[in-house]
């Protein structure tokens, strides 16, 4: 087993159109609070993301943000957070906040939070690192997503061990009871250590 202090949570800079993906923010928030988990996230006061960050912060949790500078603006860095870096680079903003990591759960968003969710899980693919990744399918959100990734799998561009290294759940604390019994040894990376 692992131990899980921080957690990465990739989502949109929208709210989204349905309640339920504010309500699954602010629950996904309550369980990181409740097992003492620091979120990470991409620093901004706006959408889903703002909501993720005010909620832990609201229950006394810590909340670090990362932050480019150049988005700084547009999406309003939040103000209150634990701790915000700001980076030079969309690039930078993004290791770093894969380094202050344990694991990485990506509730809904639009193409940056696919994008975030697709680099990290490749670099899994990759044996460059072996956290915890997680869906939330909120409200079946992801569910197209999820049926694109069987069929990517079926047709053999996608290797079923790497394709189950992504935990889906529609319940945050259902996710995260399942990263606290996440055990590094059963992930194989495709290409051996010396082969990166
Ligand atoms: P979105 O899901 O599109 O609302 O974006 C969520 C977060 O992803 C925001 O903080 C965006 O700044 C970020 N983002 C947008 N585009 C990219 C990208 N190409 N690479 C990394 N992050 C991005």
């Amino acid at each position: 087993m692992t131990s899980i202090k921080t957690i990465c949570v990739y989502c949109g800079s929208s709210p989204g159109r349905l309640e339920v993906y504010s309500e699954a923010a602010n629950l996904l928030a309550e369980s990181l609070v409740a097992e003492n988990i620091q979120l990470i996230y991409g620093g901004a006061s706006i959408g889903i993301m703002g909501m993720v960050a005010d909620r832990v912060l609201a229950l006394g949790g810590q909340v670090i943000g990362v932050i480019p500078k150049a988005l700084s603006h547009k999406e309003v860095a939040h103000p209150n957070l634990t701790e915000l870096h700001i980076t030079h680079t969309m690039h930078e903003r993004k290791m770093l906040m894969a380094e202050l990591a344990d694991g990485f759960i990506a509730l809904p968003g639009g193409i940056g939070t696919l994008e975030e969710l697709f680099e990290i899980w490749t670099w899994a693919q990759l044996g460059i690192h072996n956290k915890p990744l997680g869906l939330l399918n909120v409200a079946g959100y992801y569910d197209d997503l999820i049926r694109f990734l069987d069929h990517v799998t079926e047709q053999q561009f996608f290797k079923p061990r790497h394709r189950q290294m992504l935990m889906v759940e529609s319940q945050p604390a259902h996710l995260l009871k399942r990263f606290l019994s996440f055990q590094h040894s059963l992930v194989e990376p495709w290409l051996g250590k010396d082969e990166i």
